[in-house]
């Protein structure tokens, strides 16, 4: 397997711009890419807000921020960004047509030994991975949010991806620090398979006037210990964005446990979207 040295990441919104922090965070040469000027300064000035933050509390020193930024370039061109790169790894827009004419161009320009990875968190694998020539180099790694802070990463194997790719995208992975599970290429993969199914039954619960949305989240967060209820995550991911995984799954799985709730649908279109709108199972 060889060593990880240079990383592009394209697309430098929410989640490629923390890909490209933590990869130049570990002392890799990051190229991070997105469509135009604008898109890749605001995705510099949230690593620079990251950074700082970590300085006011602590957590990173001035050297360690003087070096992070040190490792990073950006640029508004894929082939500029890929060349020369061991790991691409992919964080545009949830589109599987945008997905697809991304790799094809990546195919061409990136270096015959470099891992393909893409950050969809819904979207099959197998059909991404058929864009480019070989599909035993292509491999999901599904960060999460914020990606400087969460330490999962889902490591997505496709049915044609290789063992080493696989390894090579866990070991990647720890070297950032995170801790990788290696799941195979089915919809929602592990996180949004399980989370989805509790996101639902809260929601069917408080339909059914079971408890209150407080006592629901209580119910999670000091009975099994999780950080947060299933409602307020719902209200912080958006109802929108929860339904439209939930149909998907409901689709691609067929099990009623993904049935998107009347509640769920008939608040998404009152525009009670969660804490961005304002309101959601709480108000913001
Ligand atoms: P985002 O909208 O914040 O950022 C996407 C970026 O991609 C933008 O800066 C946009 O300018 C850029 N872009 C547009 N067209 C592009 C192109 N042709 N090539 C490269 N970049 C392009 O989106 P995001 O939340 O960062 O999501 C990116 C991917 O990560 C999606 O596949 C999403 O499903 C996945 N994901 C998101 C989260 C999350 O919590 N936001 C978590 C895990 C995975």
């Amino acid at each position: 397997m060889s060593t990880i040295d240079t990383v592009a990441v394209l697309g430098a919104g929410t989640m490629g711009h923390g890909i490209a922090q933590v990869s130049a965070a570990i002392g890799c040469t990051v190229r991070m890419y997105d469509i135009n000027d604008d898109a890749v300064a605001a995705g510099m000035g949230r690593i620079r807000g990251n950074l700082d933050k970590g300085i006011a509390r602590g957590k990173v020193t001035e050297e360690a921020r003087e070096a992070t930024l040190a490792n990073l370039t950006t640029t508004t061109r894929i082939a500029e960004a890929v060349t020369g790169a061991d790991l691409v790894v992919e964080a545009a827009p949830e589109s599987m047509e945008l997905k697809e004419s991304i790799f094809s161009e990546v195919d061409a320009a990136a270096p015959g030994h470099a891992i393909l990875a893409t950050n969809t968190s819904s979207l099959s694998i197998a059909q991404i991975a058929a864009s480019v020539e070989d599909p035993g180099r292509f491999v999901g790694m599904h960060f999460f949010n914020p990606v400087h802070i969460m330490a999962l990463v889902e490591v997505v194997w496709g049915p044609a991806t290789s063992e080493d790719t696989r390894d090579a995208a866990v070991d990647f992975a720890r070297r950032l620090g995170k801790e990788p599970i290696v799941v195979k290429d089915a919809p929602g993969f592990a996180s949004s398979r399980l989370g989805i199914v509790l996101g639902m039954e809260a929601i069917r619960m408080f339909e059914q006037g079971v408890a209150s949305p407080e006592d629901i989240d209580k119910a999670m967060e000091l009975g099994y210990r999780h950080p947060m209820g299933p409602l307020k995550l719902t209200d912080l991911v958006g109802l929108d964005v929860r339904l439209g995984i939930t149909e998907y799954l409901h689709e691609t799985l067929g099990s009623d446990a993904f049935a998107p709730p009347a509640l769920l649908r008939r608040m998404v279109e009152e525009g009670k979207l969660g804490k961005k709108s304002g309101q959601g199972f709480y108000t913001w």
